[in-house]
């Protein structure tokens, strides 16, 4: 019997190998700050001391500037994932511009600190995007295995997604994850006491990947 297909889970066509990666699993999160689901993954990574990147959308972070706080304070990581997370498509230079330095200046106001991390909008780059970032100074980061975690609907799917990416982790893997989820915590609650266990957990901050 063959096992089913995977529901959530997706690796790059291209996966990159480890190569100057320490072995471990990184993790970030992607979309927030959430007033209440970013603390309940905060909650969690300090229970497994673990450390992650967060790449905020720079118009959500004045309504959860505490949480912002709290990532920082906590030694995590805060990425610019833009200001209004746009569709890459439909903007052309001045625009990138505006969204990588209106997050840039929104995390500053909060913790004194600008990002030194970008990732764009669902990952797609952009020759405007690319500009932006150079110019700024940032560094892009992408991932290596996609949770998928956005289809999820219910509890039992998000225990399929942590199956899921048990199933599929690998040393040095960059894991996309959103903490913008309601069900970010139960995902966690199932995937981080097996990462640890199994030694893949990533104690320090994370500044790039
Ligand atoms: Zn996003």
């Amino acid at each position: 019997m063959t096992p089913p297909a995977p529901r959530f889970v997706r690796t790059p066509f291209f996966r990159r190998p480890a190569g100057r990666m320490t072995g471990r699993v990184r993790l970030t999160f992607d979309d927030g700050p959430h007033p209440a689901h970013t603390p309940a993954v905060l909650d969690r990574l300090e229970q497994f001391d673990v450390r992650a990147t967060f790449f905020v959308l720079g118009n959500r972070v004045p309504a959860a500037a505490d949480v912002v706080r709290r990532i920082h304070g906590t030694r995590h990581a805060v990425g610019n994932h833009t200001f209004t997370h746009p569709r890459p498509r439909w903007f052309g230079f001045r625009s990138a511009m505006d969204e990588l330095a209106g997050c840039q200046r929104a995390v500053a106001e909060v913790i004194g600190v600008e990002p030194t991390v970008f990732r764009p909008p669902l990952g797609r780059w952009t020759l405007p995007l690319r500009w932006a970032c150079r110019r700024l100074g940032l560094t892009p980061v992408g991932w290596t295995l996609d949770s998928g975690d956005w289809r999820v609907r219910s509890d039992a799917d998000a225990e399929q997604c942590a199956a899921e990416l048990l199933a599929a982790v690998r040393p040095g893997d960059v894991i996309l994850l959103h903490d913008y989820n309601p069900w970010i915590g139960l995902i966690l609650d199932v995937l981080l006491p097996d990462l640890t266990a199994r030694g893949l957990t990533q104690p320090d901050r994370v500044a790039s990947a």
